[in-house]
This record gives C-alpha cells, structure tokens and sequence, in this order.
C-alpha cells in the first residue's frame, strides 16, 4: 500500500482512499503569468508520480489542478513559514504586473503560459490532470463559496467593502503548518502592526474590493466590483471538483503557510468536517547551489533543456533519482549525467527482442515497493541501475523489465520500438536487433553518415534496412 509523508501528520502515513478504489487528488497548480520554471516542475511531477504508483495497484485515479490566471498580489506571500502575518494583499497583482509590461491583456497572457506549462508537463512525461480549471471561470464558485462562509459565521466584510474570513472562527487554525493563531505576530505594514479594516491580523481576504484603477480580472457581486482572495480559488475549486472528502493535497513546501492553512480552514468551515486527508509537500530545488530567481539569473526552463539538446526526461530521471523531500540542489552536470543513463536505458530496451514472459518480476515489484514507501524513488533508481549493469542477466530479460518499470518511471524508454523494427517475417538475432536500435538513435539526432554506415554493416550481415515513414523496416538481404 502506498504510504506518503503526511505534513500535518508529521508522520508517514498509509494512504487509503476514502472511496475504496478511487484516489482523489488536488494539486496546487501555475499561476500563467511567466513560464514555470524546472523547480516548479518538480512539485508538479509529485502528483504524476503518486498516480503512477497507485495506478500500478489497480487504483482508479482523478487529479485536480488549478490554473491560476487571476493572479495574486506580489508580496502576497506573508512571512513564510516564520509565523508573523504581513497582511500583503496590497501589492501589485503579478498577472496584470506581467499585462502591463508585455502590454497585452492578463487573460490573453494567462492563456499563452497555460499553453506552455501543459506543454512542459507533456514533454516530463507528467500525465495530464482529468480537470485543469482556470480560476478565472470559477469565480461564480468562489462567490458561492463566500456566500456561504459570511453566512455560516466564519467571514465579514471588513471597513474598506473587503470580505475576510474569521481566521478567530476555526479551533484548529495552524494544523498544517505548526503556526498556530496565539503566535502569530502581526506584520510591519499598519501602524501598530494592524489592518484597520481586519478585525485581527492574522484575518485574511476571500474577496478584495477593486480600486476604480484596476480595469482588468474584475467581477461584479453582493460585495462590490473586486477579486478573489489568494487561497479561495483552491477550496472553490477543490469542492467542486473532487467533493467533499479529498485523499490527498498536493503543493511545494511553501504553500504549507498561509496557502495551505487559509485554504483548510476555509474549506473546512464551509463543509464542516477535515475535507483533505493528506496535505503532501515537496521540497524546493536549486540550481547550481541558489535558490532560482530572476535577479540571481539562474532560472532553468524545461525550454532551456531542449535547446541544450537535452531530453527533458532526463530532468525527469534526474528528479527521481532524488527524494521528493530532500531539497535538492540541481546541475547541468546532473541532467547530463541522467541524459547519459536515460540514452543507455533506452538503448537496452531497444536492442533486445524480448516479450512480456522475459519480465523480471520481483525487480518490478521490488521497484513498485520502494514507489510505495514515501517515493523513494532514488533507491528504485539505484536497484535498477545495478540490475541494468549486472551481465549476468540476459538482455532481453533486462529490456523487459525496465519498459514495464517504466510505467512507474515514465522516462519513455520504450521510445525506439516502433522506429527500430516496423516488420520482418524473420527472427533477429540479438547482434543485428543492437545494430538496428543504435541505427535508430542515430537517425533520432540526425546523424545520417553514422546511420549509413550501420546500414553497411548490417548488409554485411546479410541484412538489408530501409527507411519507411514509420521507422526502419527489415528483411534478409537475397544472394
Ligand atoms: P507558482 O507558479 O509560483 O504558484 O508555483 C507553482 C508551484 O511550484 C508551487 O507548488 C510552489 O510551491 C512550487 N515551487 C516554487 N518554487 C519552487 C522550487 N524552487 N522548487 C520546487 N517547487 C517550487
Ligand atoms: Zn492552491
């Protein structure tokens, strides 16, 4: 059975779904107004991974993930996890800070990055959520929503029209993050520390009346001309798309406060009852030993990969060859180096004729097992690693077995299959099946002199290979 660090827990915990059969997940998702970077793609590839592992139980599996294209403000973010509440809602929006600097509409922005972001989860091999909602066409959900907590008693609107939820309203505020309510400090930005228009700092905003200035990402409702709080696109969206009783929440480890404790809260006060079994977090990535920023200018797109020449599974291998929890300082030497193990891995599925009875099973379930335990993906990175290496395995059985882990790995390392061999009525051997995989991966980087000169040794061989829109395809040459 799966088992998976549960934050609020502490621990790790079983996952049993609350609906036998049937895992429900809510992962946080993009805010589209810039292009999500190889760290966010880490925490975005922690749902792919869980759903990969219960898939291979049998379980059936639907994702949420929200698109956030309303945006939040720039120095939303509060203090972090050090407990003192900045109100923050003040700041610019970072979706119509990105429209006005391309000079174009937020929601035409939005709709680009969107585009890209499901792009790059393509190109990671992260399968695509069963709903991907844009907060911009749940906002009558979130009106509900609001609706439902003023009236319930957990939100008010505040002395500038602002609707705040009662963070006072809910006895277990800070069950997630350890920040509990009596110490949290308020912030520096009022006099004396707080907003006049909260009843207490740590309050927060559901919806926040518009300034007459701000012409874009607006919505009329009981409450005035505004815009949806940072937290209330989740809980809207989560509710309605995945019910009352959700398995597992997934989001990096900084969303756990105030994101992840205002959006419990919210959520909880509108259904009355603990709605997300399981908060999963994962740690941060840095690159080339810094945390990613703009200023710093080390940035690392999935794009910038390509353009490398780079598969971008191998950032996928490279992620797994790391632990979800560990905060990981990445490489250009460490992508390289997973390229070069992702091009062998492959090139071992393809030179084999093999069959499904050449599957060594107790290596797959020795692999689903370590998937099973907290992802530890980084030991069933190693196991396989040594099994690939191990020439006292045939190839074939080798071959077998890492395309069905590949179902858990997702690395596409049964890529040159069909291109190697389209048909042949005969049996290869195993010297000629190597040649035609290393002619293919040849062709797959364009390298047309050396795949000629497989094509030549192969005719020695007495095998004649010609080029056919779908892939090589083979016969044995006549004398
Ligand atoms: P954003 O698009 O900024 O809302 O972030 C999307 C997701 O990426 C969130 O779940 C963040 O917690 C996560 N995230 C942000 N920075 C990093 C990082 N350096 N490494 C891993 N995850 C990150
Ligand atoms: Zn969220």
């Amino acid at each position: 059975m799966l088992r998976l660090y549960d934050t609020a827990a502490r621990a790790v915990m079983p996952i049993e779904p609350a609906e036998s059969g049937h895992l429900r997940i809510y992962a946080c998702g993009p805010t589209v107004y810039r292009d999500a970077h190889v760290g966010n793609m880490r925490t975005f590839l922690l749902p792919d991974l869980i759903a990969r592992t219960a898939h291979a139980r049998g379980l059936r599996v639907t994702i949420t993930q929200n698109i956030t294209d309303v945006g939040h403000m720039l120095d939303d973010t509060g203090l972090g996890s050090s407990g003192a509440v900045d109100e923050g809602q003040q700041g610019e929006d970072r979706m119509l800070a990105a429209a006005d600097s391309a000079g174009g509409s937020a929601l035409a922005i939005a709709r680009e990055f969107e585009a890209r972001f499901v792009a790059d989860c393509e190109r990671l091999g992260i399968g695509a959520p069963k709903h991907l909602p844009r907060a911009s066409e749940c906002i009558p959900l979130m009106i509900a929503l609001i609706g439902t907590l003023i009236e319930k008693g957990h939100a008010y609107i505040g002395g500038d029209g602002s609707v705040y939820f009662d963070a006072t309203s809910v006895s277990d505020y800070g069950a997630i993050s350890g920040n509990r309510l009596d110490a949290l400090k308020p912030g520096h930005r009022f006099e004396g520390g707080v907003d006049p228009n909260k009843r207490f700092h740590a309050d927060w905003a559901l919806w926040k009346r518009a300034p007459h200035s701000r012409t874009q990402l607006v919505w009329d409702t009981p409450w005035g001309i505004g815009f949806p709080g940072w937290h209330i696109e989740c809980t809207a969206m989560l509710l309605e798309f995945l019910g009352e009783s959700v398995d597992i929440h997934t989001g990096g480890i900084d969303l756990r406060f105030p994101h992840h404790e205002d959006e419990r809260a919210q959520t909880n006060a509108a259904v009355g009852q603990d709605v997300v079994r399981h908060w999963v977090h994962g740690e941060h990535l840095l690159f080339e030993g810094r945390k990613m920023s703009k200023s710093a200018g080390n940035v690392v797109l999935v794009e910038d990969l390509v353009t490398r020449g780079i598969d971008p599974r191998a950032l996928r291998l490279a992620f797994l060859q790391t632990h979800y929890r560990t905060q990981v300082d990445l490489s250009w030497a460490a992508v390289e180096a997973a390229a070069k193990l992702l091009r062998k891995w492959r090139q071992t599925v393809a030179i084999a004729t093999w069959q499904p009875s050449h599957v060594d099973q107790r290596m797959v379930n020795q692999v689903l097992e370590m998937f099973e335990d907290d992802l530890t993906t980084a030991s069933a990175i190693v196991v396989l690693r040594q099994f690939e290496k191990d020439e006292s395995i045939d190839i074939s059985v080798k071959a077998a077995t890492l395309a069905v882990c590949d179902e858990l790995l997702g690395l596409d390392l049964t890529m040159s299959q069909p291109a190697t061999l389209l048909h042949t009525a005969d049996v290869v051997p195993d010297d000629v099946a190597a040649l035609l995989a290393q002619r293919s991966l040849a062709r797959d980087s364009r390298d047309w002199a050396q795949s000629d000169v497989i094509r030549d040794e192969l005719a020695t061989l007495g095998w004649t290979v010609t080029d056919e829109a779908g892939g090589q395809s083979l016969r044995r040459s006549r004398n």
